[in-house]
């Protein structure tokens, strides 16, 4: 892709967050904008950060540890958010790299995260990965395990802002979303973290305050 290409498809998605925002009665400035660079390289992600995109989210430990401290360098002000599933053994290295990790989903990963932002001192924004379509082979946290995993991270002293999830594929995901609107409300997080390239729309309507978006930017991944 061109550069003209990435700050044109930039902008449409920008375009859209703003037609959904007024739609919903929203500030379009209250929804972030989080492109999605996994599997993409360096050089697909630079023209990105020409047109001025600094929050990105990664879905793997070590792809970002391999991408990212270098273009930090020359971008300091960049924001890195963990996408995906984490393994507890991964925990001290997210901490160490990302400024915020929605991937939450279970007791063990809170005890692993805890101890990382103990001796590391780093406390990346923490968003509850639930599970809302409760389908037996996807992450999240179940639906009704949610208030005791919540109760368990606040416990911690994990600095949990918001919940996160992937609806299930093919099904109108606007009751999902909602599903997870009225959680957060229910348990005072103000972070939703919903919506996607194909969804995003929906997902501000519905009250997202950061969409997840790496087709729509990026083109296909392999
Ligand atoms: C890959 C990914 C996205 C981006 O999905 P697109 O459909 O390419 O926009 C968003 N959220 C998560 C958790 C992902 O893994």
């Amino acid at each position: 892709m061109t550069d003209q290409d990435s700050a044109a498809r930039l902008a449409a998605i920008h375009a859209r967050i703003r037609a959904a925002a007024k739609q919903a009665d929203r500030a379009p400035d209250s929804v972030t904008l989080i492109a999605v660079s996994k599997t993409k390289p360096a050089e697909a992600i630079e023209p990105l950060l020409a047109a001025g995109q600094r929050v990105f989210g990664e879905n793997r430990v070590q792809e970002a540890q391999e991408k990212w401290p270098a273009l930090r360098t020359r971008f300091p002000d960049v924001e890195l958010h963990l996408v995906g599933q984490l393994q507890s053994n991964k925990a001290a290295d997210a901490v160490d790299l990302f400024d915020a990790i929605h991937a939450v989903d279970r007791p063990s990963l809170v005890t692993a995260l805890a101890a990382a932002m103990e001796k590391s001192g780093r406390r990346p924004a923490c968003y509850i990965q639930v599970n809302i379509g409760d389908e037996p082979q996807k992450g999240g946290c179940p639906v009704a395990e949610l208030p005791a995993l919540l109760t368990a991270a606040r416990a911690a002293g994990l600095p949990v802002i918001g919940l996160m999830a992937v609806p299930p594929l093919g099904v109108e995901p606007a009751p999902y979303f909602a599903l997870l609107a009225k959680l957060a409300r229910d348990h005072d997080l103000p972070g939703l973290s919903m919506g996607m390239s194909d969804d995003l729309d929906t997902a501000v309507t519905l009250g997202a305050t950061a969409v997840r978006v790496g087709t729509a930017l990026f083109g296909a991944r392999a």
